[in-house]
C-alpha cells in the first residue's frame, strides 16, 4: 500500500487574478461592502438570469436572510429534503419555524410526491437543495408552490452553473417564466465558485430585494458604501432589527474572477466526471451518480454508489481503504435525522424518510476539483476498482468467474 496523499479530497483553483485583485482591494482603503461587491452583485445577477442580486456572507446567513425577509416564523412549516447540509434545516429553525422533511427521489433531490404528502394548513414554504448541482424538478415544485400558496427558497449552495430545462438553477424557467421567491448560493471554500466564505441571494422581486438588503445590514437604511458616495453624510435609520450578513470588498475581490472562471471549472468538472464513468462503466458493484436530460449538471460532487449487496463492506470500511490508497473523499450528507439535535425534535421524527436512509449508507463523494489531473482521476477510479473488486461478495466472485 502506497501512503501519503495522492489526491486530496478538494483543492481550490484560485489563480494571480484573484490574489492581484485581494492585493488592490487591500491598498484602496475600502475593505467592507462597496465598490467590488456592488460589481460581483451585479456580474452574477447577470450571469444567471435574475434581476437582484445580494451578496452575503454565507449561503447560511442568505437562507436566513430569505426566509426571515419572507416574514417566516413562529407557528408556521417550511419543507425540506433529509439529505442536506445542517445550515437548510438550521436557518429554517432560527427564523422560529419548524422544519418538515420530504423524502428524496431515485436522484437524490427532493421528491414533489413526497413534499405533496407533507403540505398541511400551516406550511409556508419549500426549500429544495439541488443536491451535488443536479437540479431538482422544479416544474413540479413550482406547481405545488403555486397550488398552495407557498414560497420557494432555492438552496443553491452546490447550483452554480447548473441549468433547468436552459435556465441556470435558481431563476425563473425560460420556458414558463415560473421562478422560485429566493435562490441562495454558496462560495464556501469546497463549493464551484469561492470566495472563502460567501454566498448570493437572488431574486426576482424588487421588494424583497431591498428588505433583504436592509436587514442584511443591521436593518439600517443605507450602507456605509452609500453614505460615502453621498459625500460622507452621517445620517442613517435603523428600520428593523436587522443582522450582520454582508459581503466584503475583499470576498467580493476573489468572487468576480471565479465567477469568470466558472464556465471553464464545469467544463472541466464535466470532462472528469465522464473520465470517471467510462473508467467505473463495468464496475457492477459501484453506481455511477444520477443525471438528468434536460438539465446541465454543475457536477460540484460526484457522489459514487455503493452497490452493498454486491459487496463484502460496507461504505465505511470502502472508505478506509481508499484513505490507504491516498484518496480523500467525503460523505454527501448524513441525514438530517440521525443528527442528535434534529432527531430530539419530534416533528423531524415523524417525517420518516426511508429513501435518503437506503442512500445514505451507500454514498461516497470521490475527489472532483478543476485543479486535480487526469492521471489523478485515473489513480482514483483504478483504488475504486481494486477495492471493489478484492471485496466482492463470494456469490458474485464465484459467478464472474464462471463468466456471467
Ligand atoms: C455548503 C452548503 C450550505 C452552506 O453554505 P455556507 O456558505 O457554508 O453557509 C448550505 N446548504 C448546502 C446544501 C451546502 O452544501
Amino acid at each position: 500500500m502506497q501512503s501519503g496523499v495522492q489526491v486530496p479530497y478538494h483543492r481550490p483553483s484560485i489563480g494571480d487574478e484573484e490574489i492581484d485583485e485581494v492585493v488592490r482591494t487591500l491598498k484602496s482603503g475600502w475593505l467592507t461592502t462597496g465598490p467590488r461587491t456592488a460589481q460581483f452583485e451585479q456580474e452574477f445577477g447577470a450571469y444567471a438570469d435574475v434581476p437582484h442580486a445580494l451578496a452575503v456572507n454565507s449561503c447560511t446567513s442568505g437562507l436566513h436572510l430569505a426566509l426571515a425577509a419572507l416574514n417566516i416564523g413562529p407557528g408556521m412549516e417550511v419543507i425540506t429534503t433529509p439529505l442536506t447540509f445542517c445550515a437548510t434545516v438550521n436557518t429554517i429553525i432560527h427564523t422560529g419555524a419548524t422544519p418538515v422533511l420530504a423524502d428524496v427521489g431515485p436522484d437524490g433531490n427532493i421528491d414533489p410526491a413526497s413534499i405533496q404528502s407533507r403540505i398541511t394548513g400551516k406550511t409556508r414554504a419549500i426549500v429544495p437543495v439541488h443536491f451535488a448541482g443536479l437540479p431538482c424538478d422544479m416544474d413540479a415544485i413550482w406547481f405545488l408552490a403555486r397550488r398552495h400558496g407557498l414560497d420557494v427558497i432555492e438552496d443553491c449552495a452546490h447550483a452554480a452553473g447548473a441549468f433547468y430545462k436552459g435556465g441556470h438553477a435558481g431563476a425563473a424557467s425560460p420556458l414558463t417564466g415560473e421562478h422560485s421567491a429566493a435562490s441562495v448560493f454558496s462560495f464556501y471554500a469546497v463549493k464551484n465558485l469561492t470566495t472563502g466564505e460567501g454566498g448570493m441571494v437572488l431574486t426576482h422581486d424588487q421588494e424583497l430585494a431591498s428588505r433583504m438588503k436592509i436587514l442584511s445590514l443591521h436593518g439600517i437604511s443605507k450602507n456605509a458604501w452609500n453614505r460615502y458616495s453621498d459625500r460622507g453624510h452621517w445620517g442613517y435609520e435603523v428600520l428593523e432589527s436587522g443582522y450582520k450578513y454582508n459581503m466584503s470588498d475583499i470576498q467580493a475581490s476573489i468572487g468576480i474572477h471565479q465567477l469568470r472562471k466558472l464556465e471553464g471549472f464545469i467544463e472541466t468538472r464535466t470532462r472528469f466526471v465522464e473520465l470517471y464513468n467510462s473508467l467505473l462503466a463495468d464496475v457492477e458493484e459501484v453506481e455511477r451518480p444520477p443525471e438528468k436530460p434536460d438539465c446541465r449538471h454543475a457536477w460540484h460532487l460526484y457522489t459514487l454508489r455503493l452497490n452493498l449487496e454486491r459487496l463484502a463492506i460496507g461504505r465505511d470500511e470502502f472508505i478506509e481503504q481508499l484513505k490507504d490508497r491516498g484518496v480523500g473523499t467525503s460523505v454527501h450528507f448524513i441525514p438530517i435525522p440521525l443528527h442528535p439535535f434534529f432527531a430530539s425534535r419530534a416533528k423531524l421524527r415523524q417525517n420518516y424518510c426511508p429513501r435518503a436512509l437506503d442512500l445514505y449508507p451507500r454514498l461516497i463523494s470521490l475527489p472532483l476539483f478543476p485543479a486535480m489531473t487526469e492521471d489523478q482521476v485515473e489513480y482514483v477510479a483504478k483504488a475504486v476498482t481494486q477495492i471493489a473488486r478484492k471485496s466482492r461478495k463470494q456469490v458474485w466472485a464465484a459467478m464472474a468467474a464462471a463468466g456471467d
